[in-house]
């Protein structure tokens, strides 16, 4: 029988009307038999997630402040809820003991939590499904780090021989029982670990968009969703920015072969986006999305005879390390070596970084550039595909677009190209133009 794990974020679970939506869902396909929610989101615009609500008013607990009306605040976010469901349970003993745990300090992490806790307790009766609470089954360690083997081999007990369960997202607990959550969006994690444990045949991740587009709408107008892309794909676009699943949600499936697709919990009849680890579907453009970031600097090294000097790359990439800076990217040149940082970073180290550089490589000039941007074009199409960089570079070059740097990844899978960051946007839309809207 086919298993099916279902993840509905905060959206499709904000109001009783997105409950019902989610049941209707869940009931459509008898595969789904487990659910993991995460906790109330925004109704409407400039309205509160429950998860940021239950953070607020724990910090009022901490500071010994009178929390009880923030408390009853939440509270009314699930009674409307419940309500509008037409169930019949009291969750008066529930907030008595959250209000007990706020008062005694139990911590953070704990208050975090029972936005998806109390939420897995109405799923569950709402659709009559089992509820297991996410503590029993989701294992972290005593120093706070998540125990993936243990979870594993607690939970495929757990949930053997169980029909249909809710299990609640985002957190775990603690070899002494207390709770511990992932870091925010953290349910997509528990919905991989779930889907792992149960060796389930698909994990559908279902939330407020119709599955990744190929790049960001807020730079280019209505871009069309990506039907099939890879984890290594998604790994290199979530990268650069683009975001609709926690990262870390990707690698207990990745190993275990086990498909992921985004859905629309607003509009289901949109098949939304597969992930998978490979697949010979070839994308319907040559490119699968393209994704970028602004805010880099250059620090060009230039010294004559670079090239017979062994040991040359290795002393400027420490320098880095010594001064805890990570690095994107590293062209050269046959007497330029050029490292790519985040500016955030670099700003506060660059003259320890420039001194530190002069000690240890005696450069003949450094040379800093700030402001730039890298976008990212990935596809898996573009290694059979000839002239992919030709059209990418005659595409900025109509835009007027100055191109600063290439590098194309040894995979084939990506292409990376440096611009000013004031050019970002207009570069994004030159290659979206001339690999979708041409191609359309
Ligand atoms: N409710 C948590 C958050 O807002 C976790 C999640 O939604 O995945 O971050």
């Amino acid at each position: 029988m086919m298993k099916t794990v279902v993840k509905f974020g905060g959206s499709s679970l904000a109001s009783a009307a997105q409950f019902q939506k989610v049941g209707k869902i869940i009931h459509s396909d008898v595969a789904r038999r487990y659910v993991v929610p995460s906790a109330p989101g925004r109704r409407f615009g400039g309205d509160m997630k429950v998860t940021d609500m239950l953070y607020e008013c724990y910090r009022l607990a901490e500071e010994d402040k009178n929390f009880q009306g923030a408390l009853e605040n939440i509270k009314a976010r699930y009674m409307e809820i419940i309500k509008g469901l037409f169930l019949n349970f009291s969750i008066d003993e529930k907030f008595e003991e959250i209000a007990k745990n706020f008062r005694n300090k139990v911590g953070e992490c704990y208050a975090a939590s029972r936005g998806e806790y109390l939420n897995g307790i109405i799923m569950a009766k709402y659709l009559e499904f089992e509820f297991v609470d996410a503590a029993e089954v989701i294992c972290f360690k005593e120093n706070g780090n998540f125990d993936a083997e243990k979870t594993d081999e607690v939970m495929s007990k757990r949930l053997e021989g169980l029909q249909k369960v809710v299990i609640p997202g985002f957190y775990g607990a603690k070899p002494n029982g207390s709770v511990k959550t992932f870091s925010r969006g953290g349910s997509d994690i528990t919905g991989s670990l779930v889907a792992k444990a149960v060796h389930a045949n698909l994990y559908e991740n279902w939330t407020d968009v119709s599955g990744f587009l190929v790049t960001d709408p807020r730079i280019v107008k209505d871009p069309v969703t990506i039907s099939t892309i890879t984890y290594r794909e998604m790994r290199e676009l979530s990268y650069m920015g683009a975001t609709v699943l926690h990262e870390d949600a990707i690698f207990p499936l990745r190993k275990e072969g086990i498909p992921i697709n985004v859905r629309n919990t607003n509009c289901p009849e949109d098949p939304g986006t597969m992930i998978v680890e490979s697949t010979c579907n070839k994308p319907k453009y040559t490119i699968t999305g393209i994704g970028g970031k602004k805010g880099f600097v250059s620090i060009t090294i230039e010294k004559a005879m670079m090239n017979a000097e062994i040991g040359f790359g290795r002393k400027v990439l420490q320098v880095f390390e010594e001064n805890g800076l990570s690095f994107e990217h590293t062209p050269s040149g046959i007497d330029t070596f050029t490292v790519y940082v985040h500016q955030s970073e670099f700003e506060s180290k660059e003259q320890q970084v420039i001194a530190d550089l002069h000690r240890a490589v005696q450069p003949d000039l450094i040379e800093l550039e700030s402001d730039l941007a890298l976008v990212a074009v990935v596809g898996r199409g573009m290694r059979h595909t000839r002239g992919t960089a030709g059209r990418i570079f005659s595409a900025l070059a109509h835009a007027h677009v100055n191109v600063k740097m290439i590098d194309q990844g040894s995979s084939e899978l990506n292409i990376i190209i440096g611009v000013e960051n004031r050019d970002f946007e207009t570069a994004i839309q030159a290659i979206y133009e001339i690999f979708v809207i041409a191609q359309k």
